[in-house]
């Protein structure tokens, strides 16, 4: 039975409502009138329940497609200005005991080099990481309880905030490791980490199972509710997601929108963020396997109905995908990419060698920081290399409530132009700071609030003169 305040996996995830829900949207989805109708809801910007967001992803009418399309991006400007967010993801471990069959890393695949970053690698990769300018980083590690266990990355944690290289410095942490216990949640928030993520990979009982076939993820129930146990441990902020092609994205798409119906029902607050990745070739993994690839044009609807679905919640994308895709996505509703990612343990260092095998994934987009920040700039939108919020004590419902209220876009925009100035001054290079600067004045001009924009002003005149790391 399905109850969205169950703490049972398998009651809040609800495998007979959702074949309902996509039997519905099947009968349904060439009701212009309802359809139409559900969009009219949507533009009060208060979301969309499953079952309207997946009829209104079933339907294939193109003006229904044009309109939500423009309806993603006017969602998207109100919430979050035209700032996108930058961040890196940082290896710290490829030692994993699960069996995930999509995934490299998996315990008895032989032919990747299994590498552990010791203290003193993880300061040099956060140099490199600093240098390139990067303030936010989201670390990933194996399952693994001897050579992984919590301590190590606790220790980690410590060792990324406490490094200050030139003027470089991590202002925020996002975790992103195994399910594990309430306990160990209370020490990731105690270690100050931002965001707490974990893929659900797929929301599909059956095929979750099959996908997992050896190892601690593969208690389905246990990795359905890990979220639980981090809010619980008092970590506000977490991030879902779904590895899109694994399964029928339809069934996915239903089960993430379920589970962030369950965290708001539960917890009052819904997820921070939820990411979209899809699955890509690597080592061991042969994605042809995986027949259910999600195209290009699904995927766009995807993102788009997402943002209107849940309009408060930040979408990210990583470099799976191609600068192309990217591009399209971002006036879709992804407010937050990486940038010059490395998906292998110690490469920020030294450049993958291709005998080892060891990226999790295929890079699509292997542009530089500095080139995707130019490209950003060149498109309209402010890069952002703000950490802010969880700084300043906004997360879950605090942040929530700003959100939902439409007062975020005035902090995300002026903390975007600032720690963009700040981004220009030390790691720019001489053409992208001059149209990065060009930028900031004529955002600056457009700031509503004359207070808030004096301050701007204020600081990005101290920025000039040396100092760093501005906020509101
Ligand atoms: Fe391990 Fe995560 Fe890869 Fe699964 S997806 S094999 S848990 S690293
Ligand atoms: Fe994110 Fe808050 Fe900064 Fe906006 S102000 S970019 S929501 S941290």
């Amino acid at each position: 039975m399905y109850d969205s305040r169950s703490r049972k996996a398998e009651e809040f995830i609800c495998h007979e409502e959702i074949l309902e829900t996509l039997d519905y949207a099947e009968k349904n989805k060439d009701d212009l009138e309802l359809i139409n109708g559900i969009l009219d809801k949507a533009e009060d910007c208060k979301g969309l329940g499953y079952r309207d967001a997946m009829v209104v992803l079933a339907c294939e009418d193109p003006e229904v497609q044009q309109r939500i399309f423009a309806l993603a991006r006017e969602i998207k400007e109100k919430f979050y200005s035209n700032r996108i967010v930058m961040f890196a993801p940082l290896y710290l471990s490829n030692y994993c005991i699960n069996g995930c069959t999509y995934c490299p890393y998996h315990g008895k695949n032989k032919n990747i080099r299994r590498k552990k970053l010791s203290q003193d690698e993880i300061r040099e990769e956060v140099i490199a990481l600093q240098d390139m300018g990067h303030k936010r980083l989201a670390i990933e590690a194996g399952e693994h309880p001897t050579l992984n266990p919590i301590e190590y990355i606790l220790e980690s944690i410590k060792t990324i905030y406490s490094i200050h290289h030139k003027n470089g410095d991590i202002r925020r942490v996002n975790v992103n490791i195994a399910a594990t216990t309430v306990e160990n949640y209370k020490k990731l928030k105690d270690a100050g980490i931002g965001t707490y993520i974990l893929f659900q990979e797929t929301y599909h009982k059956e095929d979750y199972e099959k996908l997992h076939p050896s190892g601690p993820k593969s208690d389905y129930a246990y990795h359905t509710e890990a979220m639980d146990r981090a809010m619980e441990a008092g970590i506000d902020d977490v991030g879902c997601g779904v590895l899109f092609g694994l399964e029928n994205y339809k069934y996915d798409f239903v089960g993430l929108l379920m589970h962030a119906q369950h965290l708001e029902d539960t917890f009052g607050c819904g997820p921070h963020t939820i990411s979209v990745p899809r699955i890509r070739p690597a080592d061991d993994i042969d994605v042809e396997e995986f027949d259910n690839a999600v195209p290009d044009d699904v995927f766009k609807r995807i993102v788009a109905v997402l943002r209107i679905a849940v309009p408060y919640t930040g979408m990210i994308m990583s470099t799976r995908e191609s600068k192309k895709t990217r591009e399209e996505c971002l006036a879709l509703g992804i407010s937050q990419i990486s940038g010059g990612s490395r998906t292998s343990v110690g490469g920020y260092v030294e450049e993958e060698k291709e005998e080892d095998n060891s990226a999790q994934f295929d890079v699509s987009d292997k542009r530089t920081l500095g080139e995707v920040v130019s490209w950003l700039i060149d498109l309209g939108y402010v890069p952002s290399f703000c950490t802010a919020c969880y700084r300043e004590g906004r997360t879950g419902d605090r942040f929530m409530s700003l959100v939902k209220s439409g007062q975020i876009a005035n902090i995300c925009q002026p903390n975007a132009l600032m720690t963009l100035k700040e981004y220009l001054e030390d790691y720019a290079d001489g053409e992208t700071k001059k149209k990065g600067e060009k930028l900031i004045e004529e955002r600056v001009a457009m700031i509503p609030n004359e207070k808030v924009k004096d301050i701007v002003m204020e600081h990005l005149n101290e920025l000039d003169r040396g100092a760093r790391d501005f906020r509101l």
